[in-house]
């Protein structure tokens, strides 16, 4: 029987820098997944409910400790196997990154699905913000290489960033061409849903028209070279949501991300 996956909700949403609410996504996506509307297989047939490890929402305070409690968390789970974490506003994949390290695993290449490049050096003076986590990844060597995938805000400070830290960016524009670059190896895949078009992810704090379909990014999981050894799912904003349209988007994708997760193993 393969290591099973280590799910891990971590509900905080501090370092948003407009609306306040991906602190409750953990509890409304595990409500999409607990309701019965749908079934535990995923499209392969995989029965999820055996291989899943479902290890709660993490006790956050909402201070800059958080950033150890994450690591430490994560960094346990990590070291049983591969893990899938809900967030949270998207501040959470830097303290993630740093779990990877601690578990003993090589640096990963990430692909970073996202309207936004979330390369701030800090926004509005706060090295903490969801919209720098991949600033300090890169910074501090967590990555074996960045893919950014569904990207439409790119600004010059920014685009200085992805210079210095060799960034590759796929603009939503040149999905089908990301598809055929990703990188081969141990790969972690950070999933902001606003990387979703808002008609199909509407519960989210910044929407930005002219993004993914449910169904590209379930053929970016697909298609990922791999193993996948971690992988979150950030910027859920329930109370934006339309009739839990987004939640059910999330919890779909723990799913299929679990499936993926069960085949590399
Ligand atoms: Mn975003
Ligand atoms: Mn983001």
């Amino acid at each position: 029987m393969p290591a099973k996956i280590g799910l891990l909700g971590l509900p905080t949403d501090v370092n948003s820098s407009s609306h306040r609410g991906p602190a409750e996504a953990p509890a409304a996506i595990r409500a999409h997944l607990h309701s019965g509307v749908s079934n535990w297989c995923a499209e392969d047939g995989t029965d999820l409910a055996p291989l899943i490890a479902d290890r709660g929402d993490l006790a956050l305070s909402e201070t800059p400790g958080d950033l150890e409690t994450i690591a430490e968390a994560a960094a346990a789970l990590l070291r049983e196997g591969p893990g899938l974490f809900l967030g949270g506003d998207h501040f959470v994949t830097w303290p993630l990154l740093e779990a990877i390290h601690r578990a003993g695993l090589k640096p990963p290449h990430i692909v970073h699905v996202d309207a936004h490049p979330d390369l701030y050096p800090d926004f509005e003076g706060n090295p903490h913000s969801h919209a720098s986590p991949f600033a300090r990844i890169m910074e501090r060597g967590l990555a074996a290489s960045l893919t950014q995938i569904g990207i439409r805000t790119l600004n010059p400070v920014q685009q200085a960033e992805v210079e210095r830290h060799g960034v590759r960016v796929f603009s939503a524009r040149r999905f089908r061409e990301a598809l055929t670059a990703l990188p081969c190896g141990a790969t972690y895949l950070s999933i902001d849903l606003d990387g979703l078009d808002p008609a199909y992810a509407p519960g989210v704090s910044h929407h930005e028209p002219g993004g993914l379909s449910t169904r590209e990014l379930l053929d970016l999981i697909d298609a990922l070279p791999g193993p996948l050894v971690g992988a979150d799912i950030v910027e859920l904003n329930p109370g934006r949501d339309i009739n839990g349209m987004t939640g059910a988007v999330a919890a779909k994708l723990v799913k299929e991300l679990a499936a993926r997760m069960a085949r590399d193993s």
